[in-house]
């Protein structure tokens, strides 16, 4: 009986996924910090209808902009919420998926919190991969899966291997493999057993970065960092063998700069940090658009994640925003964003399910949702 019910509710799991399509977006907002705080900033963020994935933005006197996601976080979700929700899409990376998870917005907005997480407070990135792991040892009857990861930084539309030793300044290159697919030949891959095996992968990442900038906080923002997580799976039954790729990848800081303030190698990096995110913004609109061209080469980001974006992968990505009034433009630029990078998606699709059916599915889908809800 509970195996039928549970046969029953992955089959309305997959209607309901298969409905919404492959891209999701989830916007995050962070709590006002110290300064702001000590400073009289407001917030402008209204969450009261954050339940149903909508957030208003209160602008100039009583206007207000809303926007509709497919999960708002409130300042008071935590990382276990996020991750309940995430873990889903993370984790299909184990049944043969590619899979793209980034986070974006204005730099201090929590882009680096959401995905990186801290010690004690840990983000998608770590909680990911200790599921990935445990996953990996209940299937073990059945599956034999090969894990590695590979740490990339993209500065200035150049490709640099955060695992690599020896001299830094290696340049690497994307080459198209045979199959469709492509890779980046040299690249380190470290193959990982364990949880703790990854963790000390990612410190020597996170170390390599900060060599050669003299202010890490400020190099990190305007740098895309990109955790890429390689699975082989064989099927110990039939023998089959899959490969399939989930990267987590924290961008560059998406702020528009003054235009007077920004002149030689800082104007060239406030481009090309433009030109990757509009890039990957046209690659994901143009997939939900189902173009028949796809700009994937128009930078370095979206050529590298090329074979992760469309297709049957699927896409999540996190708008992250501030709460404060000063903020209030560029959380208004990148809502925008999200809103052309998830709005395509959700047209035809879905009207022809009946809504009666849809509230019976959304209903299901909580409560399978609360059932499944990950314990710190
Ligand atoms: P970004 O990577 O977007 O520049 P960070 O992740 O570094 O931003 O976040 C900026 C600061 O705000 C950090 O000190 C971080 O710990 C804190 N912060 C961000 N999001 C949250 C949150 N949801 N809850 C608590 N603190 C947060
Ligand atoms: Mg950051």
């Amino acid at each position: 009986k509970y195996n039928e019910e549970m046969t029953q509710r992955k089959k309305l799991f997959n209607e309901v996924q298969e409905a919404k399509g492959n891209i999701r977006v989830f916007c995050r907002c962070r709590p006002l910090n110290k300064v702001e705080i000590s400073a009289g900033s407001s917030t402008v963020v209204d969450f009261d209808a954050a339940k149903d994935g909508c957030l208003g933005i209160l602008t100039s006197g009583s206007t207000k902009k809303s926007f509709r996601f497919d999960r708002v976080y409130t300042p008071k979700d935590d990382q276990v919420d996020v991750f309940a929700d995430a873990s889903s899409m993370a984790i299909s990376v184990l049944d043969g998926y590619n899979v793209c998870i980034f986070a974006y917005g204005q730099t201090g907005t929590g882009k680096t919190f959401t995905m990186e997480g801290t010690e004690k407070n840990r983000g998608v990135n770590y909680r990911t991969l200790e599921l990935l792991f445990k996953i990996c040892k209940e299937r073990s009857e059945t599956f034999a899966y090969d894990i590695s990861v590979s740490v990339f930084e993209v500065y200035n539309e150049q490709i640099r291997d955060l695992l690599a030793t020896g001299p830094t300044s290696k340049r690497l290159e994307i080459k198209q493999a045979s199959e469709g697919s492509h890779h980046v030949p040299g690249v380190v891959e470290a193959k990982v057993d364990n949880i703790s095996e990854v963790w000390n992968v990612l410190q020597a990442g996170s170390n390599a970065r900060a060599v050669g900038s003299n202010n890490i906080n400020e190099h990190s923002s305007r740098s895309h960092c990109m955790l890429c997580i390689m699975v082989r799976a064989k099927n110990l039954m039939s023998g089959e063998c899959t490969k399939s790729k989930l990267w987590l990848v924290d961008l560059a800081g998406s702020e528009r700069l003054a235009r007077t303030d920004v002149q030689g190698e800082r104007l060239k990096e406030a481009q090309n940090i433009n030109r990757s995110l509009s890039a990957l913004g046209d690659v994901i609109s143009a997939l939900a658009a189902k173009s028949s061209h796809i700009p994937y080469r128009n930078s370095k980001l979206t050529h590298l994640l090329q074979d992760s974006l469309g297709g049957d992968s699927k896409t999540l990505m996190f708008v992250q925003i501030s709460p404060s009034d000063q903020d209030v433009s560029e959380t208004i630029s990148s809502l925008n964003f999200a809103t052309r990078v998830r709005g395509v998606e959700l047209g035809p699709v879905k009207k022809q399910i009946d809504t009666g059916e849809l509230q019976k599915m959304k209903t299901m889908l909580e409560k399978a949702r609360s059932e499944c809800r990950i314990k710190d």
